[in-house]
């Protein structure tokens, strides 16, 4: 009887049929299986977390994260923490990334997300502009700190997204050559919410920041018509600050 775990690969040439199988397919990152595992017990404990809409879990079970921070915190990549990725940065934690993307997708059609365009502001490392991307006709995700913007592009080059598109600026004026957005989400808190972002709203569009200073809270817009806009204050979180100009 083989004493050999499930997990170890099968010694060479102990299967021949096995050895004539092409190989799989490389992987972003290149942990293979293991995070695939970590990345579907993630997913499950977003799900037991609260987290309910398909296409999202779906999004944040492809996107590999540990491909978006330093090879020495691989081993946390699917725990459920924010972690450090330079410029005194965090990556967010994946029920954070999970919850704001699904207050963006509630109440829209398969064929609304499909088409919508969609702006994120502090790319950061680019993992949830992945995540977004797989959810959403177009993304783009604007960051202010060029040695961050050049970052997410270095990890988001394996993923090979044709519908994200990175932008280097100040968030607070927006990007306004690809306005319209039919959705907007604020990966840092400022004490209100810029006044061009709410200009690049299409109406019937939604927007999901964090507000405020030591204490922060999620507020959720939606442009009503031309002139007026809806706000819902949901639960209180803790988010990086938004910055003004780039660096
Ligand atoms: N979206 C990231 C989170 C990054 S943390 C993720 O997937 O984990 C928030 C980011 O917002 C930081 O990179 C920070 O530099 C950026 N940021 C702060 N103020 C900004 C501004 N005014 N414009 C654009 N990015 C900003």
């Amino acid at each position: 009887m083989s004493r050999r775990p499930a997990w170890l690969p099968a010694p060479a040439n102990r299967d021949a049929r096995a050895a004539r199988r092409p190989a799989p397919p490389r992987r972003p990152g290149g942990l293979g299986l293991a995070s695939d595992r970590a990345r579907a017990t993630m997913v499950e404990a977003l799900r037991r977390g609260g987290v309910r809409d398909p296409q999202v879990l779906e999004a944040m079970g492809q996107v590999p994260r540990h491909a978006f921070i330093d090879a020495a915190l691989a081993s946390r990549a699917y725990e459920d923490v924010a972690l450090p990725i330079g410029h005194g940065q965090t990556i967010s934690r994946p029920s954070t990334v999970a919850r704001m993307i699904e207050l963006l997708v509630q109440s829209m059609t398969a064929a609304q997300r499909a088409q919508a365009s969609v702006l994120e502001v502090g790319t950061g490392c680019g993992y949830q502009a992945a995540v977004l991307a797989r959810v959403f006709g177009q993304v783009v995700s604007v960051e202010r700190v060029r040695g961050l913007h050049e970052q997410a592009r270095n990890n988001l080059r394996a993923l090979r997204l044709s519908n994200l598109r990175l932008v280097f600026g100040d968030g607070h004026l927006g990007v306004a050559q690809a306005a319209p957005f039919d959705a907007i989400v604020m990966a840092a808190a400022g004490e209100a919410i810029p006044d061009p972002l709410l200009e690049q709203m299409r109406v019937g569009g939604r927007l999901i920041a964090p507000v405020g200073g030591i204490r922060q809270a999620l507020h959720r817009v939606e442009r009503v018509d031309r002139e007026h806009w809806q706000v819902t204050v949901l639960d209180a979180v803790r988010f990086v600050p938004l910055r003004t100009g780039t660096s």
